[in-house]
């Protein structure tokens, strides 16, 4: 995996020709910055009068997707879901033969396996699947993450100009890891927003200082990267040791938080969820284990 931090500007001389295929939020901030980097840029959305301030700042405009792709070997496109990904590439056809197709649209990585034997069967020079983690105000700032997957030689071939858009990160030829990254990483985030969402509520509800506790708990927070790594190993490694302690201890400590919760009228489903793990676990002679061990329950047909 390579990451990047480099988004500096090139000579104009340098800077390829450019297509980005919609300008809604995402896709016009995208066109921007590739103007601001000085690549010959060429729009096209649906709806034509979004490409208006584009064309003030210098992009070529095209009155069909299909007239827009043929005007750069470098195509991107930033629409809003897969349905409208097919229907444009649809109209665009054989249009895209020796083209580079880059979809940063969001969506599922069988989407993007999709994408790529299209693009394959029609021609194209590569095709890189992209995801985007962060909002369009930050796109040309390292402040927004694009992880990408798919062809190798098309990601070396366009690279620097990828890495104009934010903090980029290759992750491999296999089409679908762009968006495996980005689906792992948002839900990992809401899982974890959802238990300190839970927290407030019981501060609240206990009258303590939500803005102390968040400062504190943002600082333990530091403790994490190690922790998830020894958890991972574990997985990798299907030995579990009493990570957080045994889960003897642990369930005991459970019943606690969950009682805790529900005592000040907090909602604890999630809670007892992780506690009914913890037996189900200790019932399978595993109480000498960690937490790190209730992942051989988390296979859908186990976990019921
Ligand atoms: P947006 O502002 O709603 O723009 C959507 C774009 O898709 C418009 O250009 C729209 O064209 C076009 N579109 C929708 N259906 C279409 C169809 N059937 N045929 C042709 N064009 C169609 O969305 P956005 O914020 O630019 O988001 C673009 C992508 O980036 C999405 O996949 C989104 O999930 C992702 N993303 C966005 C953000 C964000 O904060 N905005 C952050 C991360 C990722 P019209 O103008 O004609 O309607």
């Amino acid at each position: 995996m390579t990451t990047a931090t480099d988004t500096t500007t090139r000579p104009a001389a340098e800077a390829g020709p450019v297509t980005v295929l919609g300008l809604g939020a995402m896709g016009s901030a995208i066109a921007r910055t590739f103007l601001d980097h000085g690549h010959p840029t060429t729009v096209w959305n649906r709806t034509a009068a979004k490409a208006a301030p584009l064309a003030d700042a210098g992009a070529a405009t095209a009155p069909t997707a299909t007239e827009a792709v043929a005007a750069s070997p470098l195509v991107v496109i930033a629409l809003l879901d897969s349905a409208a990904v097919e229907q444009v590439l649809a109209s665009v056809d054989t249009a895209i033969t020796g083209r580079t197709l880059v979809n940063l649209t969001s969506g599922s990585p069988d989407q993007a396996r999709a994408n790529e034997r299209w693009a394959r069967e029609h021609g194209a020079a590569g095709y890189l699947d992209g995801k985007i983690m962060g909002d369009p105000p930050y796109v040309g700032t390292p402040n927004i993450l694009f992880p990408f997957s798919g062809s190798d030689t098309a990601f070396a071939a366009h690279e620097t100009t990828l890495r104009e858009l934010g903090t980029v990160t290759y992750h491999g030829e296999e089409p679908g890891a762009a968006a495996v990254e980005f689906m792992a990483q948002v839900a990992t985030s809401y899982e974890l927003l959802i238990g300190y969402l839970h927290t407030l509520r019981l501060l609240r509800e206990e009258g303590a200082d939500l803005a102390g506790f968040t400062r504190r708990f943002g600082d333990s927070l530091t403790v994490f990267p190690a922790l998830l790594t020894s958890m991972a190993q574990a997985v990798e490694a299907g030995e579990y040791g009493p990570d957080l302690g045994s889960l003897d201890v642990q369930a005991a400590l459970m019943d606690d938080l969950i009682g805790h919760r529900e005592s000040v009228g907090v909602e604890a489903v999630r809670m007892r969820e992780v506690k009914r793990l913890m037996d189900r676990r200790i019932a399978d002679g595993h109480g000498d284990q960690g937490f790190s061990s209730l992942f051989e329950l988390l296979a859908a047909q186990s976990a019921a």
